[in-house]
């Protein structure tokens, strides 16, 4: 079983922004493969720290490169423009193409205390870009035009109901 029980939408803890993580221990480390081995389980290529109720600037990632963590990341150099189907493990089942920035920068810490500095592209410039909304409490739901988002709610209302997957709503 997985390390922990991820967040799914209608928590708070996913509207809030996180603190600044102090210090690089081996407390961190751990949260960092409970966290890898609860995003492998999902599975999904990212996880927040948020997700999974910690209120840290903290995420685990790995897009099949290998498992990779940032520590207090910082996104600078937003260039292009991408659109690509993208969920999110707290919005279980659904999925939109959505418009972000085709290249980023990244800044922070890894888990030996060594300085991060990361020119990305593509999948992993959007997989940054949609962990650091989680560290400001930001949901995948708010980068959504306002039709996508429409469709959303309503697919969410339907769940917050109660109601077994793809059965119409009839309370
Ligand atoms: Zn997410």
């Amino acid at each position: 079983m997985a390390p922990f029980q991820i967040r799914v939408f209608g928590d708070p803890v996913l509207r809030q922004s996180a603190a600044e993580v102090g210090e690089v221990d081996d407390s961190l480390r751990r949260l960092a493969d409970d966290m890898l081995a609860t995003m492998y389980e999902a599975p999904g290529v990212g996880l927040a720290a948020p997700q999974v109720g910690i209120q840290k600037r903290f995420f685990v990632y790995d897009i099949g490169t290998g498992p990779g963590a940032v520590v207090n990341p910082r996104l600078s150099n937003h260039d292009g423009e991408w659109t690509y189907e993208e969920g999110c493990l707290s919005v279980p089942g659904l999925s939109w193409p959505i418009v972000r920035a085709e290249r980023v920068h990244l800044d922070g810490w890894d888990l030996d205390g060594n300085r991060l500095s990361i020119d990305a592209d593509e999948l992993l410039a959007r997989m940054f870009q949609h962990e650091c909304d989680h560290l400001d409490g930001i949901l995948l739901l708010e980068r959504l035009d306002k039709r996508q988002r429409k469709q959303a709610m309503r697919a969410l209302r339907q769940r917050t109901l109660g109601l077994p997957e793809g059965e119409p709503a009839t309370r």
